[in-house]
Parts: structure tokens; C-alpha cells; sequence
């Protein structure tokens, strides 16, 4: 016995294969629909979505035929119709309450999707992204960074022309070891304003290093190539161009690397206070430092240059300086022993 059960419309049953009529009705209950006769008992029954309704043709009798392939019959065209409207195969309650643990598994599925993706997928995609840039996409989005912090807060370095030039003769020396030879990489000296002591690369091989860096440093200018060759390193291994791939996310890269950049990857791609905001994780900090010790020592400057730099940064600048270098490239005394402990392991050349 069906009890409970909502009306739709009084008809006809008709048994499978059969012309054979018995009175019934066509009732809804907990998103599934009975033909019961008039004793209550179920003639058939089905989900909403495997009875299937006849299309209304005129004042042609409606039918609803269940999977079984009996069928109800009605002439109550208009109730059939509201029923269909309000609550029938198309609507979401009935769907959610027959469907309930379809949904609960599907809505599981989703946020174990989602962790797969951030801990496996984003990895690789960054991986190819930027195995796919081409060198002239490095080259735009340097070209639109360095553009955007000269028009906000770089402005031309006042650092007298024979101390650019001694730095730069330094810089030459450390890049000739470097991937690509001292050609592919071009420092860049400006007045740092806001962002004071600093130094970053750019993906194309652009090094910019700040008149207040050159200051803080005083007259140690191995130490200054000792910063550059950290800043060649994060150069090879890509490093900004990972950062800027991790930030544009899974949906960012997938469309980077179907071809069809969207605006907001476009956005995070060519603005400069983007590449700056940046920081790296310790890992490419820690590569960086190693380079530092590599190029240093090929070009036959002391190789562990790059820890006196940590110290200059703490003693004159503080923890509280939060544009600084510390905040982008966190100098840590860890970081100073790990250097001083690959150094050792390198075999003078
Ligand atoms: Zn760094």
C-alpha cells in the first residue's frame, strides 16, 4: 500500500502488453512515482526520471509509461503539465532527495580532486609552462615589469659612472660562468625609492640592483658580485618564472599552455609590482646561494662572499625592515651555514 503519496492525476493503468484498463492514479512520493489502484496498492512504480511522459498533444490522453512499459493514462492534461512544471523530472528537490548519495560522493570527489591537483598537478603544469615559454614571452614580460617599476618606483641610479663600471666589470666576471655566457645577462642600475636596498632578476636575464644596496655594501664590491650571482641563479633555474606560474594557478597555466592567455594571467604576467611581491621558497633560495658559491668561485672571488652579505643586512638594516631584501630573500643563519658548508664540499678547482 502506497500512503502518503501527493495526486498528480486520476486515469487508467494498463498492465505491459496489455489493452486491459484498471482504474488508478498516479501519485509522487520521495521523488518517485507510483500508478496505484484504488485499494492503494502499487501497480507500478518508478524514479521520476524513468517514467517517461508523453508530450501533450492537444487533448490527447497523456501517458506515463514506467520502465516495466506499463502505463498510466490520463485526460488531466493541465495537472499532468503542473506537475511537471513545479516538481516533476526536471525538478532539483525531487533530484536531490533521489540522488542524495551520488551527490555526497560527488561533492567527496571534488575536494580530493582539488588536493590532487594542488599537490600534484600544479607542480607538473608549472613544470611544462615553463618548459614551453618561449625565450620572447621571458623577454615581454621583463620588458613590461622593468617598465611599470620605472614609471612607480625605480628612478635612474646617481651611483657615481667609475662604481657602475668597477661593479659592472665584476658582474661580467661571475656571468661568464654563468648558462648562456656574460651575453645573455645585463645589469641595470637605478634608485631604489620605496623598495630601498634591493636586488631581483627578471626572467629574460635583467638584473636590477638599487643605488641604497650599492651604499649599504660600502666599498665591498665581491660582495656585491657575491648578491649578482645569487641573482644569476635564481635566472637559471627560472625561479621567477615558476613563482609567477604558481601564482596564476592550475586554470591560469592550462590556458597558458593551450595558447589563450586570459586577462588576469595577462595582469599577473606583465605587472612589475607582481614579480616584486614575489618571494621565493627556501629551496630556490638555497639554490641560488650554491650558484652564488659556483660562479663565484670560477671566477676566482671568494666563494662564500655571499654569507658577509647576510650579516651586512642584519647589522644595518634589522629585522624590521620589511621592503627590504630580508623580506624577499629571508637571510637566515641557517642559510649562512649551508653555504659555508657546500663551499667546503666543493673541490678547489
Ligand atoms: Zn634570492
Amino acid at each position: 500500500m502506497v500512503s502518503d503519496g501527493e495526486t498528480i492525476a486520476k486515469g487508467e493503468w494498463y498492465p505491459p502488453h496489455s489493452s486491459g484498463a484498471v482504474p488508478a492514479r498516479l501519485l509522487s512520493r520521495g521523488g518517485r512515482l507510483f500508478a496505484v489502484n484504488e485499494e492503494k496498492l502499487a501497480l507500478s512504480d518508478g524514479t521520476v526520471r524513468q517514467v517517461s511522459f508523453t508530450p501533450r498533444v492537444g487533448s490527447i490522453p497523456r501517458r506515463a509509461v514506467f520502465a516495466d512499459g506499463s502505463v498510466f493514462e490520463s485526460m488531466d492534461n493541465d495537472a499532468i503539465d503542473a506537475f511537471l512544471r513545479s516538481g516533476g523530472r526536471s525538478g532539483w528537490v525531487h533530484r536531490l532527495e533521489e540522488f542524495h548519495p551520488r551527490i555526497f560522493v560527488f561533492a567527496i570527489a571534488v575536494v580530493l580532486l582539488a588536493i590532487g591537483i594542488y599537490r600534484y598537478a600544479l607542480p607538473v603544469l608549472v613544470k611544462v609552462a615553463v618548459f614551453v615559454t618561449p625565450p620572447v614571452v621571458s623577454e615581454m614580460m621583463s620588458y613590461g615589469a622593468l617598465n611599470t617599476l620605472d614609471t612607480t618606483v625605480l628612478s635612474s641610479s646617481s651611483v657615481a659612472e667609475v662604481r657602475q663600471a668597477e661593479i659592472t666589470d665584476r658582474f661580467r666576471q661571475v656571468a661568464a660562468n654563468a648558462e648562456g655566457g656574460a651575453g645573455r645577462y645585463t645589469l641595470n642600475f637605478r634608485d631604489g625609492g620605496m623598495i630601498g636596498p634591493n636586488a631581483f632578476a627578471l626572467p629574460d636575464g635583467n638584473i636590477v640592483i638599487t643605488d641604497q644596496l650599492l651604499e649599504l655594501a660600502r666599498d665591498d664590491n665581491e660582495m656585491i658580485a657575491a648578491v649578482l650571482a645569487h641573482e644569476l641563479g635564481h635566472v637559471e633555474y627560472k625561479h621567477s618564472l615558476r613563482q609567477l606560474y604558481r601564482a596564476a594557478g592550475v586554470a591560469g597555466l592550462v590556458m597558458l599552455i593551450a595558447g589563450d592567455i586570459g586577462s588576469g594571467v595577462e595582469d599577473i604576467l606583465t605587472q612589475g609590482g607582481g614579480l616584486l611581491a614575489l618571494s621565493y621558497s627556501r629551496g630556490a633560495e638555497a639554490e641560488a646561494d650554491r650558484r652564488s658559491v659556483e660562479l663565484m668561485r670560477k671566477a676566482g672571488m671568494d666563494p662564500v662572499a655571499i654569507a658577509r652579505f647576510f650579516d651586512v643586512l642584519e647589522a644595518r638594516l634589522g629585522d624590521h625592515s620589511r621592503t627590504s631584501m630580508l623580506s624577499t630573500h629571508p637571510g637566515t643563519p641557517e642559510r649562512k651555514e649551508a653555504i659555508l658548508e657546500y663551499n667546503k664540499t666543493l673541490q678547489p678547482d
